[in-house]
């Protein structure tokens, strides 16, 4: 982070801008004058978290099992964003608890990363029936909790794990092999796209795994980076 007065004054205004429309999004009209709401990322993820409690605010309410809100270390520099629960994670109220999970779990461990010093989070919460893509009214529905997580944790880096999550998340209609490889911009963040663990599972070619890998260096290398812990 820069030490220029400026620049810090800037930062703090956009990440209270941020927080402003994510309390606009969830329906807030008043803030509190005196409050709990900067009370740190632990208590600002288990506040949000028990505001999603019973959620109906689109149809997937309906077909799930439960609420696969996300977890890991709510103050973590790095979050993975996956698309939407699977059954393994609709039963298990955690995200990526199957064999795309377990996938993830050695990708990570590719480059020295492990489950519990990230924090790891679908675009929609609650799973689609037959593991259909989210719609965009059910992606509307829970963006608020999304950006309420990002707002709470503010991680440095975002991995953008397949297609959908990192279209949704960049705004684009441009497929995973183009926007994977790079680095994006996202506020006071980067993200990095790379495949959907699933996708390596179905597609186990040589060429998809060591692009994966080159991926998962460069996340790597950014989580460094932003953890000020960069050899050289
Ligand atoms: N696929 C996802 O995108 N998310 C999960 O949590 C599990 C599988």
């Amino acid at each position: 982070m820069s030490d220029d007065p400026a620049e810090l004054v800037a930062d703090t205004l956009r990440g209270l801008a941020d927080h402003l429309r994510y309390q606009q999004a969830l329906g807030t009209r008043a803030l509190p004058l005196k409050g709990e709401y900067f009370a740190g990322p632990e208590a600002a993820i288990r506040r949000l978290e028990a505001s999603i409690a019973g959620c109906t605010r689109c149809k997937l309410s309906r077909g799930r099992t439960t609420i696969v809100f996300g977890s890991g270390a709510p103050a973590a520099r790095l979050v993975l964003i996956g698309e939407g629960p699977g059954e393994e994670e609709d039963r298990q109220g955690k995200p990526f608890v199957g064999r795309a999970g377990q996938k993830l779990t050695e990708m990570l461990a590719a480059v020295g990363i492990t489950r519990d010093e990230v924090y790891i989070c679908n675009i929609v919460k609650c799973r689609p029936p037959g593991n259909r893509n989210p719609e965009p009214e059910e992606i509307a529905a829970c963006a608020p909790f999304l950006a309420g997580q990002l707002d709470a944790i503010r991680p440095g880096v975002i991995a953008a794990l397949g297609n959908f999550a990192a279209q949704t998340l960049l705004h684009t209609k441009e497929g995973i092999g183009r926007l994977r490889g790079r680095v994006h911009p996202y506020g006071a963040a980067v993200i990095i796209p790379t495949y959907h663990p699933a996708f390596i599972i179905r597609n186990p070619g040589i060429e998809y795994r060591k692009q994966a890998f080159e991926d998962m260096k460069l996340i790597r290398r950014e989580y460094d980076r932003v953890r000020g812990t960069t050899a050289g």
